[in-house]
């Protein structure tokens, strides 16, 4: 999500701490600022010197060329907030009640408001909203002398996902780093090191590379850098030679940003559940807090969305509708903002849009405001219009998304209206102890899931290079799989200009089978659901009409083997799972496709990342 930087070493901290953040801006950039540990002038005691920014990083940059903090030890930020507005006051670094310790954080810490609770009533002070702040004072609240002690029994204590460097002023040769969930790497330079939340922020200064593991703590001092576990056990540093360039690095080593994004659905979408989970299926949403009562009076739901936001929209629809038994319809937000919708004051609308700022989708959901309905907004972008705009927001947690076309928030926004149906059926006692437990045993396994899918890139290449010769493509779908099949089409024809379109298996016959010859491949959505056989069925008569089938199906299901012309195996999961699996599958595909045909799939011809016209 956010960019990390600490420097320790002896050159002036600050000019690469300024570098280094407007190389990492690309992870996020709500606020910014740094923490550089002054060197003290005549005897005066050591100092801290905190700049911060509310705006982007450059702002921060202004001020620290007009102000140069001078030191050798310094930590920087520049955040996708997930805790509270993108403010002056939450962006990081974050300090303790001494203004001793600075903490900078990627990442989300799940248990954050009851050690929040516990260190308010020990006395401590919390000036921000932010998630992160517990850390420096947990870490105080620990310190005994030791601060990389008090840093390992500190993060003991914390669940949920991070990346951090820190330091304190009482040790000002320790730069220490720590991770869990979320990257981190160490730079080794000559005489200097690096904290890094990845490589493009250290690259130009050193190719020398420490990873750090899951739950190590890194201990930077002018001697080496030391790793240990939370316990304190020494462990061996994996050490690697990092052979990018600065774009490279960006990407992560990969070639697109569509790419590297995909790549980060996993991570994505187990942020999109963190801490809203209860192994009981109970969800919590921090700032969509409706009462149970209101929830259960609701008499239905409408949901709003654009492009890849409305396919979203319409497996909404279907789930809600299955799960929640409520009367739900997914809508285009810019019919609906001419229409005259009728429906009063027991309707929740949700507004699903990444940027938040998606005009068609502003303009409906205050239509639906206007007409008494309770709203929530599905975004990625915390504070943006459609968040401030409605009753509520559910984050998605995604971190920034580059690629234009929408690939890993699309799976961040069904996870997120999973939980929302789960909550709305929990409610009205739809849904029973024993279905919701599976749901949260589906979930949690799903980032797995989908990294096994990403494995599989090699079998999917190839499909792509031989699919890559026909000019035209229809994607069928039943049930979930329809709007899986939209998707699929929408993201082939955005970032390949090969034409595609997407119909349910049923409406197959209706028309859009006039246009099938040999020429003409059907990608077929048919893996397990209550309408697979249908599906099947379609499959024969598409290929009666000699059109070439890709089918992706259920492990194990051999009722296509010698009639679709290739078939990708699924695993043979929960038909929510699938949707998002499916999808997956069916964006590499797209993207090899484009990549093939030689397309700018980062920014195709005649699209905007954020449609915020009519
Ligand atoms: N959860 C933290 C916050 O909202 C860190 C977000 C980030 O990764 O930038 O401040």
């Amino acid at each position: 999500m956010c960019g990390i930087i600490g420097y320790l070493g002896d050159r002036e901290a600050t000019p690469i701490l300024m570098e280094s953040l407007k190389r990492l801006e690309y992870r996020g950039y709500d606020s910014a600022g740094v923490a550089v540990l002054e060197l003290p002038k005549n005897g005066d005691p050591t100092r801290t010197s905190v700049t911060k920014s509310e705006a982007k990083v450059d702002t921060l940059i202004e001020k620290l060329e007009s102000n140069m903090p001078s030191g050798r030890l310094g930590i920087g930020h520049t955040r996708w907030a997930t805790h509270g507005k993108p403010t002056y006051i939450n962006a990081h670094p974050h300090t303790d009640c001494h203004g001793k310790i600075f903490v900078v954080h990627n990442g989300i810490i799940e248990n954050f408001a009851e050690l929040k609770a516990e260190l308010e009533a020990a006395g401590h002070e919390f000036p921000s909203e932010t998630d992160t702040e517990v850390v420096p004072h947990l870490i105080e609240a620990n310190y005994k002398g030791d601060f990389l002690a008090a840093v390992r029994a500190a993060l003991k204590r914390i669940k949920g996902a991070y990346a951090l460097a820190m330091f304190s002023s009482d040790d000002p040769e320790l730069l220490v780093g720590a991770r869990l969930n979320a990257p981190l790497v160490v730079g080794l330079g000559e005489k200097e090191y690096y904290i890094a939340s990845d490589i493009t922020a250290i690259i130009p200064y050193t190719k020398r590379v420490l990873v750090l593991g899951e739950g190590e703590v890194a201990a930077v001092t002018p001697l080496g850098a030391e790793v240990s576990t939370l316990d304190g056990v020494t462990i061996k540093p994996k050490i690697v030679h990092v052979d990018w360039d600065v774009t490279q690095a960006q990407k992560g080593g990969f070639a697109h940003f569509m790419l590297k994004e995909i790549h980060e659905t996993p991570e994505a979408i187990a942020n999109a559940m963190r801490g809203r989970l209860s192994d009981e299926g109970l969800i919590s949403f921090r700032e969509f807090d409706v009462p149970n009562e209101q929830l259960r009076n609701l008499n239905e739901v409408v949901l709003l969305g654009m492009g890849t936001s409305l396919h979203a929209a319409m497996i909404g629809e279907y789930v809600l509708e299955d799960w929640v038994g409520l009367p739900a319809r997914a809508a285009d937000a810019s019919e609906f903002r001419y229409r005259r919708p009728t429906f009063g004051d027991k309707a929740l609308s949700v507004v699903i849009t990444q940027s938040g700022e998606t005009a068609d989708t502003l303009v409906a959901l205050h239509q639906a405001k206007a007409r008494g309905a309770l709203s929530v907004a599905v975004t990625n972008v915390i504070a943006s219009s459609a968040a401030r705009d409605s009753d509520g927001a559910i984050y998605l947690h995604a971190g920034p998304e580059i690629g234009v076309a929408s690939t890993k928030t699309f799976n961040s926004h069904l996870v997120s209206l999973y939980l929302l149906a789960m909550q709305l059926a929990s409610a009205n006692g739809r849904i029973s102890l024993e279905r919701r437990r599976e749901l949260v045993q589906a979930l949690r396994v799903l980032p797995e899931q989908v990294r096994a899918i990403l494995a599989r890139d090699k079998e999917i290449v190839k499909l792509a290079h031989k699919y890559s010769k026909y000019r035209n493509f229809m994607y069928a779908g039943r049930g979930l799989g329809y709007p899986v099949a939209l998707e699929g089409a929408l993201k082939l024809k955005e970032i390949s200009y090969v034409h595609a379109e997407g119909t349910s298996g049923g409406e197959l016959k209706h028309g859009p089978i006039a246009l099938l010859d040999d020429q003409f491949p059907v990608v077929a959505v048919c893996t397990a659901s209550s309408t697979k056989d249908k599906m099947v069925s379609n499959v024969h008569e598409i290929v009666a009409r000699n059109a070439p089938v890709l089918a992706l199906v259920s492990e194990g299901d051999r009722s296509l083997d010698g009639v679709a012309t290739d078939v990708f195996e699924m695993p043979a999961v929960e038909e929510a799972s699938l949707a998002i699996l499916n999808t997956v599958m069916l964006q590499l595909f797209a993207y090899h496709v484009a990549v093939k045909l030689g397309q700018d799939v980062d920014q195709p011809r005649n699209l905007a990342k954020s449609v915020t016209v009519e």
